[in-house]
């Protein structure tokens, strides 16, 4: 195995198990490796510091384990066991209304550079890094030994793995690694069903970190005139719905999402309720333009605006924009479900963000709820920048 030894004081994040090894702190290296191999790092004085996988870029080293030890299938069996037993004990993994969570969550769960998800009988799994693509089939045979009710594994990494590198096992197609899936898999969450398309959607094929969210939001709903927007496979459509909205519009600038969504509604109501839904493929930008005092409750939860630290500033005005809209539109007394996704972006970023807009729009707001991600997507406290959803609940007079 090669050695990465690091430059004098850049020892102490990984001390302090924060797993990520930056390029810069690199002194020098011994020994042959190529982008996904394991490394073992140390500090300038020669100490054991832990053993990740290495990989071109900023982030140079993803920390496997901080103690001496091999990198074997016992290890992941370990890890992912581990996984396991915290979904198990909040209720996730045998429940009659649930079969959708998070089962790794990358650093949250001590596998950085590893998402698992888990919809019923399948599971989606995707790798961030070279070093976890690597080991794909063996990860794939620990899911389905550690939770007997997995039968199928696909594996979807084209669009997460770094573009520019070079995989020395055949390329990075994504598909099944364990099993197949024919027909249109079905996924229970909270008792609703939803059609899940882990080979077209986006990320594994639905957002599962918005489940909890969803659910406050069910309790919100009754009576109201709601607006969903940046929908997707309308999760958020489905629980108003059930929660008793007078009318619930959809809104996404995807085709494919708007014809999910439907199909979801028709998957989980009667023809009288489907009647209170209605779904557009428009840009929301445009759609919130023209809608004043038509809604009690808007949901916002748009794509990730900053995807970069550089994108930072323009991510601030888009949140910014977004939510004066929504302040400018929303009926007197109205309720607003705003969120961001993007990692980049602070909670107090983005609570400054709709501030500024709230201000703008010169209406009485109030903060009812503060939300983040659900317990599936744990944060490990040693690595804070696996906070990334957050969002507020807003009474807008
Ligand atoms: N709320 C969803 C997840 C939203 S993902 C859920 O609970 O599952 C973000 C969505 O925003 C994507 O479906 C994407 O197609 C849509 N989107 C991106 N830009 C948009 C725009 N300018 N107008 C409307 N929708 C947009």
């Amino acid at each position: 195995m090669g050695t990465i030894t690091l430059k004098k004081g850049k020892e102490e994040s990984l001390k302090r198990m924060h797993p990520w090894v930056f390029s810069g702190a690199i002194a020098s290296t011994t020994g042959e490796f190529n982008e996904g191999d394991l490394v073992e790092v140390k500090s300038f004085n020669g100490e054991f510091l832990g053993v990740g996988h290495y990989q071109i870029g900023s982030i140079a080293v993803r920390i496997l384990s901080f103690t001496e030890r091999k990198i074997d299938k016992s290890f992941w069996e370990e890890r992912i066991k581990a996984a396991y037993t915290l979904r198990q004990k909040l209720g996730l993994t045998h429940s009659d209304s649930n079969n959708t969570y998070r089962l790794v969550h990358g650093e949250g769960d001590n596998l950085p550079g590893l998402i698992i998800d888990i919809y019923g009988d399948s599971a989606v799994m995707q790798a961030h890094s070279v070093g976890m693509h690597y080991v794909r089939q063996e990860i794939a045979e620990v899911i389905v030994d550690v939770i007997k009710e997995v039968k199928n594994v696909y594996y979807k990494s084209e669009t997460t793995l770094p573009y520019k590198a070079t995989l020395t096992d055949g390329g990075k197609e994504d598909g099944y690694l364990i099993g197949g899936c024919d027909g249109e898999p079905v996924s229970t969450e909270n008792g609703l069903k939803f059609h899940i398309d882990w080979l077209r959607g986006q990320k594994t094929g639905f957002f599962i970190d918005q489940r909890e969210n969803r659910a406050l939001l069910e309790k919100y709903s009754k009576g109201k005139d709601v607006l969903n927007m940046f929908c997707y496979t309308g999760g958020f459509s489905c629980y108003a719905l059930r929660g008793g909205a007078k009318t619930v519009d959809s809104v996404d600038s995807s085709a494919k999402a708007i014809d999910l969504t439907n199909k979801n509604v028709e998957l989980n109501f009667d023809k009288e309720t489907q009647d209170r839904h209605h779904a557009f493929a428009i840009d929301a930008f445009k759609y919130l333009d023209d809608i004043k005092d038509k809604y009690d409750l808007i949901i916002l939860d748009p794509p990730a605006f900053a995807k970069h630290r550089s994108a930072i500033r323009n991510a601030l005005q888009g949140y910014r924009k977004l939510n004066a809209k929504a302040f400018e539109q929303i009926k007197p007394n109205g309720i607003i479900f705003t969120f961001s996704c993007s990692q980049a972006i602070d909670k107090e970023q983005f609570r400054l963000a709709v501030f500024s807009a709230a201000a703008q729009s010169k209406r009485k707001v109030r903060i009812l709820h503060q939300m983040t991600q659900p317990q599936d997507h744990p944060i490990n406290i040693y690595h804070p920048e696996g906070e990334y959803l957050k969002g507020l609940v807003l009474y807008v007079e």
